[in-house]
């Protein structure tokens, strides 16, 4: 007779509600030998000030603009940016159906946290993360008022590993006039879903209509319980490792108490919370393999902040958006040791050996005090 099916041990397939993706989880090889090598950790201390990095305050950037000498956070417009303002050439005709071509323009911010080059998001006081929250809320709202913008892209890319060439805490900003491929596909799934699903005890999006991720959400804190996949929960936000995690340590943050379309939504008291477990994340994270952990962060939210108050927000249906924020690290089992997309996982579909259970669990042992505070 079969063995009865165990998760936890046999290999099986999981489904991202947002992306339509499949993942294959296989617990078993976990349990393998690991023959690969493991290398020391790195333990260059970095300097509060240096005089050759292009965002240090009062530093010439690469552009040749000398920047403030900052106190709090700075914003400037990338020197190198990948989309440029309107109105830009038209798109020539296609040479063929198949090779079609659009025009895509818009800008690109740079966002500095911090005048000190060497304090990361973990390391940073909460007064001073909620001033980040602020700084985000003042670009998506400028951009996202801007003629021709439709989508606002915050994001974070944090170390060498993904590709960040300066460690000095900053985040961008790509605004541009089409909404991307993912925040689009997720988007076109809180929809379907609010059409297609009864209303449950969770709470719900615009109009009284289901929300996938107030349902998902409230499934985790509510249901799921601590044995389940939530690594750190506060008074309004959660962080959990998704059922449909790739990334080893992947995370999914958001709120879970209402429904909450953009950081403009945000009361005081949940903003607070925000930052509070931006920094309860991000320190375990560095505690996991005791260093500046790697990792590509989003913020996902309605594309734009809305442009007519003449529209009830609870009427409103671009408000079908449910303000979260991704967390793809790519670290595996070492400070150095990383997990790569390729082989079948690059030709076929993903694959991971570590359960998000697993992952949630190790997450949520460590400390809350940063490793080199301790
Ligand atoms: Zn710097
Ligand atoms: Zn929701
Ligand atoms: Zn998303």
């Amino acid at each position: 007779m079969a063995e009865p099916f165990d998760p936890t041990s046999h290999p099986h397939r999981r489904v991202n509600p947002l992306t339509g993706e499949h993942v294959i989880v296989a617990p078993h090889r976990s349990k393998r030998p690991w023959l690969g090598q493991t290398e020391p950790i790195p333990t260059a201390m970095l300097l509060e000030y240096d005089p050759a990095c292009y965002l240090c305050p009062g530093n010439t950037r690469a552009g040749g603009l000398l920047n403030d000498k900052y106190e709090n956070t700075m914003v400037f417009e990338n020197d190198f940016a990948a989309v440029l303002p309107p109105p830009g050439p038209t798109a020539p005709p296609a040479p063929h159906p198949l090779l079609t071509t659009e025009p895509v323009s818009g800008g690109c911010d740079v966002i500095c946290f911090h005048p000190r080059h060497d304090l990361t998001l973990p390391r940073l006081p909460l007064p001073d993360i909620e001033r980040i929250i602020d700084t985000w809320c003042t670009v998506y709202k400028k951009r996202g008022s801007q003629e021709g913008i439709e989508h606002v892209q915050i994001f974070e890319n944090k170390g060498a590993m993904m590709g960040c060439s300066n460690p000095h805490p900053h985040g961008q900003a790509w605004s541009t006039s089409k909404v991307p491929h993912i925040p689009a596909t997720e988007l076109e799934s809180l929809r379907k879903y609010a059409s297609s699903t009864p209303p449950s005890d969770a709470p719900r999006g615009p109009l009284g209509r289901s929300c996938l991720l107030c349902d998902y959400v409230h499934f985790e804190v509510t249901l799921a319980g601590n044995e389940g996949r939530v690594v750190v929960q506060n008074d309004h936000f959660v962080a959990v490792v998704p059922w449909w995690a790739i990334w080893p340590f992947e995370i999914l943050l958001l709120p879970y108490k209402r429904h909450i379309p953009s950081i403009l939504h945000l009361t005081p008291e949940e903003k607070t919370s925000f930052a509070r477990i931006l920094s309860q994340v991000t320190i375990r994270y560095d505690n996991l393999f005791s260093c500046s952990f790697a990792y590509s962060m989003g913020i996902h939210q309605r594309p734009i902040p809305a442009t007519s108050d003449t529209i009830p927000e609870d009427e409103d249906e671009e408000n079908i958006a449910h303000l979260h924020l991704h967390f793809s690290p790519p670290l595996l089992r070492s400070a150095t040791v990383r997990k790569f997309l390729a082989g079948f996982e690059l030709m076929s579909e993903p694959q991971r050996d570590l359960t998000p259970e697993d992952a949630a669990q190790r997450l949520r042992s460590l400390s809350d005090v940063h490793y080199l505070a301790q």
